[in-house]
């Protein structure tokens, strides 16, 4: 049969089996911001298109490539969010929060929408949850920002992540190590690709974004020839200097993996100093599970007064792949009660099962089956213990309880039902 619609590409129903583990994820990762003390925040799924724009940077492939652009019937100019900062940011200014408190610690989670070429770990509708510490430039945010973001992968069952982190300095010495990296460049420029000559010109630093193998091999040919790669981190300014030692000291301090990638730089133009991410090579080109930075700039670009920040997301699509690989993260799946009837205790069993569902999980036959066919249904079901409403035994005000994991039986008085099953399921 060819069917008329099919979900749009790179967009994918969830069904219940897998969004056990998704819940039981987010549930984890509720637990571990509420203890951090992060506030929920929800923002809309579409904005102004100028608001993306205008924070992540007009030469970014989000801006360029990947918008899901649109004009609504009143001709206004709006986008789908393809990441969320941007929207926490224009919510902290509309709403006044800096006028209320001088740090918010703030989270999120919900779907992204990014118009790229789907494969295996991308997706053009995806999920992200993240969190910012809006209002505080000490490097002590930093380190709790990324301190957190372990925290939530170790909920999740991760051990021993290391997380790569860097510094992208500010817009000024950025500027200046845009020129080395052009510099360093120029033997191989007229052979990058297409989008690495564009950066080359519009933003050198995006080049080191660039998942082009051939690009990678000219940067290693131009290693391998004597030229290192120039680092970013040799052109920090002295407070940028002081406060990457102050972030790593304090990754020490916590015993926190860490190790330097001096190519690391985010994908967004609003990031500035500390930028980390980790990876999971299990995922293949699309390894990044989550990522994040300080963004100090990018309040002021919104036109509010200058307020530093710092963030991170993570990719809940891809985290879950890694899961399941693992089969880790299942949730512990309470035991089920099945309630069988007769002819003449259906009612009784209709009215028993909504009456147990206030406590427990509990299923039925919604079709009348003869009782052999409840009995197959129930095991079918995965159900721990069946109730059997036999018409003799409910007109005497019994229940009989029947195991299904051994097959034992029971006869309860209805008065002792409610204490008889939370003892067996406990
Ligand atoms: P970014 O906002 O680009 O830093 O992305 C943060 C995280 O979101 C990444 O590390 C990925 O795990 C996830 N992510 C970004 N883009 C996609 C996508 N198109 N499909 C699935 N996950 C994504």
């Amino acid at each position: 049969m060819a069917l008329k619609h099919q979900a749009p590409l790179g967009t994918r129903d969830l069904l219940p089996a897998e969004l056990a583990r998704w819940q039981w994820a987010e549930s984890q990762a509720r637990g571990v911001l509420e203890r951090y003390g992060y506030g929920e925040i929800r923002t809309p799924i579409f904005e102004d298109y100028e608001l993306f724009a205008r924070t992540s940077g007009e030469s970014s492939d989000v801006v360029t490539k990947e918008m899901y652009r649109f004009t609504d019937l009143g001709d206004r100019d709006l986008a789908l969010r393809p990441e969320g900062t941007a929207s926490v940011a224009r919510a902290y200014l509309e709403r006044g929060l800096g006028g209320q408190a001088r740090i918010h610690r703030l989270w999120y989670m919900g779907p992204m929408f990014r118009y790229s070429r789907p494969q295996k770990g991308r997706f053009r509708q995806f999920h992200q949850i993240g969190a910012e510490i809006i209002g505080s430039s000490a490097p002590g945010a930093d380190v709790e920002m990324i301190a957190l973001f372990v925290d939530l992968f170790e909920a999740w069952g991760f051990s021993n992540l290391t997380v790569a982190v860097n510094s992208v300095g500010t817009p000024g010495t950025r500027r200046e190590y845009g020129e080395r990296l052009r510099e360093w460049l120029a033997p191989v420029a007229s052979d990058l690709g297409g989008d690495s000559l564009q950066r080359l010109i519009s933003n050198p630093l995006r080049v080191l974004d660039t998942k082009d193998p051939r690009d990678l091999e000219l940067f290693d040919k131009l290693v391998r020839g004597g030229a290192p790669m120039p680092r970013m981190l040799d052109s920090l300014d002295s407070e940028s200097r002081e406060h990457w030692e102050q972030v790593l000291g304090g990754l020490d301090a916590l015993g926190i993996a860490h190790r330097t990638d001096p190519g690391l730089v985010r994908g967004l133009d609003y990031y500035t100093r500390t930028a980390f991410e980790v990876h999971d090579p299990s995922l293949g080109a699309q390894s990044a599970l989550g990522g994040g930075g300080r963004y100090d700039g990018l309040i002021e670009a919104l036109g509010g007064p200058p307020t530093p920040g710092v963030g991170f997301s993570i990719g809940l699509d891809r985290t879950m792949m890694v899961l399941e690989q693992r089969a880790a993260g299942g949730p512990a799946v309470p035991g089920t009660i099945f309630v069988a009837a007769m002819e003449g205790t259906r009612a009784a069993a209709a009215q028993l099962t909504r009456e147990l569902r206030r406590e427990f999980r509990v299923d039925c036959d919604l079709e009348s089956r003869a009782i052999g066919a409840q009995l197959k249904l129930a095991d079918r079901a995965g159900a721990t213990l069946v109730l059997l409403l036999g018409e003799e035994e409910w007109a005497r005000g019994e229940v009989v309880i029947k195991s299904l994991r051994d097959g034992g039986q029971k006869v309860v008085p209805r008065a002792m039902l409610l204490e008889a099953l939370r003892e067996r399921l406990k």
